[in-house]
């Protein structure tokens, strides 16, 4: 039911000189507090999506700290799958309920789960959204915290307008844990009363490989191999195949941009993930609207890390059109690329995108057409909002910054 996930090896000392000395030091200061803490994390996949992303380059640096880091996923279920990300819309608004047998689904998975944490071997469990969340709920409570084992609860999701029916049944699941951390506090959930609260954003890796800053000529090389022509004007989006990210108001946007900016191509950059079993039904809405279009490229599957980073390095405006957004790793990267944003004005996006300064917010599709255009229009103005983000990114989303928000969290639940 639970596989562990290999963590590679990775040495906190590559970081210094990427963030400020102070950070750099604090860091190691902390971890040496929790030397030897033995800590669970559970999320759903360890491939597809932002908390893979994260755990991926967070987890390694915490054991190279000396922490004792397990990394454990769910083994993919279908069913379960698709009760789960129903929760995830419900979570994030989504109007549609689910029915009891499903909640019974959800439950019945979430006690097995339970059946398979052994609390007496971990000091920690930090347990990542809502697919692993009841399983505390599941497990006699005697059991789960018998060595004074701490639960934090991480919401990496969007939960300021949770519908009420997934509101109050989380509200329940998430009562018994020690911490919940989230990463805005307008995420909180009404009526939930943590015991200790954390409000932590997330941040990326400057140094996985799929950060790495990369040459514009080798983008420029990768992105012909797409099909693109490297000479006319880009914009595009990188995101899951999902209703949240909006792809069809990209392309509507992208439609209306055209008009102002003839030859200005799209590219729809995304992956599956294999805890999200409505990504092939938005796909094939996406593919279907981009039939017979010239200069619309839906890349479903097809673009690696270094692609991905290869066109948010060489597109000359990214779009995240979202909906709903938890934080949005993409926008960090491509602000980390240097490129300016254009995002709607939801979720972790304006934490990340400062209007008129690493880009736009906008509101919808005639809008970001609109900034699209005047962005081409002016490639300068363009080239020095990316250079804001950059520097912003820099400044407050790297992993250091990260891990040095969870020790203290950590610390201050050990504290207690
Ligand atoms: N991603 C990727 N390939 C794709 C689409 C997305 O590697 O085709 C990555 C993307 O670079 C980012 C993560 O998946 O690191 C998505 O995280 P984000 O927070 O933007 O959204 P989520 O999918 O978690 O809602």
């Amino acid at each position: 039911m639970l596989k562990r996930v290999e963590l590679k090896e990775r040495r906190f000392e590559e970081y210094r000189g990427q963030v400020p000395d102070a950070l750099f030091s604090e860091v190691r200061q902390l971890a040496g507090k929790l030397k030897g803490a033995r800590v669970l994390h559970v999320n759903a996949t360890s491939a597809g999506g932002g908390v893979a992303e994260i755990l991926r380059s967070e987890l390694p640096l915490l054991q190279d700290l000396g922490l004792a880091v397990s990394w454990q996923v769910l083994e993919p279920q279908v069913d379960f799958f698709t009760v789960t990300k129903q929760i995830h819309n419900g979570l994030q608004g989504d109007a549609k309920n689910l029915s009891p047998q499903q909640w019974q689904l959800y439950e019945d998975y979430n006690r097995e789960l339970a059946g398979h944490i052994d609390a007496a071997q971990w000091d920690f469990i930090k347990i990542h959204d809502p697919q692993p969340a009841a399983a505390l709920e599941m497990m006699p409570i005697r059991q789960a915290k018998v060595t004074g084992t701490k639960w934090i609860w991480r919401c990496h999701i969007d939960s300021k307008h949770a519908n009420p029916s997934y509101r109050d049944r989380f509200v329940r699941y998430l009562a018994p844990y020690d911490g919940l951390v989230f990463t805005m506090r307008k995420y909180l959930l009404e009526g939930l009363e943590p015991k200790k609260l954390a409000v932590i954003p997330m941040a990326i890796d400057p140094l996985a490989d799929k950060n790495r800053l990369m040459d514009p000529i080798v983008a420029r090389e990768i992105v012909r191999r797409f099909g693109i022509d490297p000479d006319r004007p880009l914009v595009c989006q990188v995101s899951r195949f999902d209703p949240w990210k909006d792809p069809l108001g990209v392309i509507e946007a992208w439609t209306l941009a055209r008009r102002e900016v003839p030859g200005l191509q799209l590219a729809l950059v995304g992956d599956s993930s294999s805890d999200d079993p409505e990504g092939a039904v938005v796909l094939e809405r996406v593919s279907q609207a981009a039939e017979g279009k010239a200069d619309l490229f839906v890349l479903a599957d097809r673009a690696d890390d270094r692609a991905v980073r290869a066109f948010q390095t060489h597109a000359d405006v990214i779009i995240q059109k979202s909906l709903r957004e938890g934080f949005g790793l993409t926008v960090t990267e491509a602000l980390w690329a240097g490129r300016p944003v254009i995002g709607t004005d939801v979720g972790g996006i304006p934490l990340q995108v400062e209007d008129g300064r690493s880009g736009y917010l906008i509101s919808g599709p005639a809008e970001a057409a609109k900034r699209t255009a005047e962005l081409i229009k002016n490639p300068q103005r363009a080239a020095a909002m990316g250079r804001y983000g950059h520097d912003s990114v820099k400044a407050k989303f790297l992993t250091p910054r990260l891990i040095r928000d969870d020790l203290k969290f950590m610390l201050e639940l050990a504290e207690r």
